[in-house]
């Protein structure tokens, strides 16, 4: 058992919408097929706001819990069944999958069986709060990164003994296992995006930036990149976009008639991480025959996408939904690792750390769109 600091979410109230508060947890010792991690570093991704500021119930979510899905650490202790981890070694976190069913066995784990269940509620066993016991739910995506130390899966474990050149890269590499590796297989993964593509991408959080960097990998043909905000419209051009959207400059009329302006054809390929209907509805209007829409970003509880099914079926348009990038992480982290060394992939230039107490700074950033990628650094004790 280990006493160390956590931020814990409590269920949302109406005057605070993301209630996290660090606190003073015990993490109990690793089961079987599960290892202690002292973590250095956690990578904030929209997914832990979400899914601590719906209401107890939605998605399964129960409070109070641990977020938290991307990380770096140190293995201090190690399951009976683990024998490929040994304590001292560097780890990363990404999500949580079976190995067994026939999604994992397919190498497409991102859509396990169990991967709702297990990554979005996790487990009520392994934290719980020092003061008064109560028990804490943890294990989200097999890990809750947001905690000095923590029970991680074997599954959301990725090995990068050997893959560091220094010891400080681990808080570098931190934010690997979610958001950046979610836009890389988009492009990678599911559209196999190449050098006949035109790939527009709407919004340049970490998913868009991260689709954006492997689509100039892939030598795409143009890659538009989208979004309301300039400073992230000047850095995509500094990652390779060829074009730039402003949603918010008043010239700006809709999303089809500005693609239409630069490319009267349409594009080939669309990567939505917005999750706001109409840029979901008119970039699929923005995509010419045999195009594809990649759904990452989640829009408001029960929107549905209204499709005019003959001519759908007329323009042979493919409209794909997307976890993870349909990513295996143990291949794609350090494929993304390599990329960096090599000066292809520069996500650090994403990156704003903040020391794990000021976590509300964080979040504010965050929310003022001033970070796109902020990672919580926990003091080293
Ligand atoms: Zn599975
Ligand atoms: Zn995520």
């Amino acid at each position: 058992m280990v006493v160390g600091k956590a931020i814990v979410a409590r269920e949302p109230t109406p005057s605070s919408t993301i209630n996290w508060s660090l606190e003073e947890v015990e993490v109990s010792s690793p089961g079987d097929d599960e290892v202690l991690v002292q973590i250095c570093a956690s990578g904030i991704c929209h997914t832990d706001i979400l899914l601590t500021s719906v209401p107890s119930g939605s998605f399964g979510v129960a409070y109070p819990k641990v977020a938290g899905h991307e990380g770096a650490g140190i293995v201090r202790s190690v399951g009976r069944n683990v024998s490929d981890i040994e304590v001292g070694d560097p780890v990363l976190l990404s999500f949580y999958s079976c190995s067994s069913c026939s999604e994992c066995k397919n190498l497409h784990p991102a859509y396990c069986k169990d991967f709702a269940v297990e990554n979005y509620v996790g487990q009520q066993q392994f934290t719980s709060a020092h003061d008064s016991n109560e028990l804490l739910w943890s294990s989200f995506f097999g890990q809750s990164s947001f905690a000095h130390h923590t029970i991680a899966k074997r599954s959301s474990i990725v090995q990068v003994k050997g893959l560091l050149q220094h010891d400080d890269e681990l808080q570098t590499f931190a934010p690997l296992g979610c958001g950046l590796q979610t836009g890389m297989g988009a492009i990678q993964n599911i559209t196999n995006a190449g050098p006949d593509d035109i790939v527009m991408i709407l919004g340049l959080g970490a998913v868009g930036m991260g689709a954006l960097m492997t689509a100039k990998i892939q030598e795409c043909n143009a890659i538009i990149a989208v979004d309301r905000d300039m400073a992230r419209l000047d850095l995509a051009k500094t990652l390779g976009a060829t074009h730039v959207l402003n949603t918010s400059d008043p010239k700006f009329t809709t999303l089809d008639q500005a693609v239409r302006s630069i490319f009267p054809d349409g594009v080939s390929i669309v990567i939505e991480t917005t999750g706001v209907p109409v840029l979901i509805e008119k970039g699929l209007q923005s995509t010419h025959t045999r195009g594809k829409m990649v759904l990452i970003g989640v829009p408001q509880l029960g929107y549905s996408l209204s499709v005019p099914v003959t001519e759908h079926i007329n323009s042979g348009r493919a409209i794909l939904g997307c976890i993870e990038g349909d990513s295996v992480p143990q291949i794609a982290i350090p494929q993304m690792i390599q990329w960096y060394r090599q000066g292809r992939f520069p996500f650090d230039k994403l990156i704003q750390y903040f020391n794990a107490t000021d976590f509300q700074k964080a979040l504010e950033a965050l929310k003022a769109g001033t970070v796109i990628k902020p990672v919580l650094v926990w003091a080293s004790d």
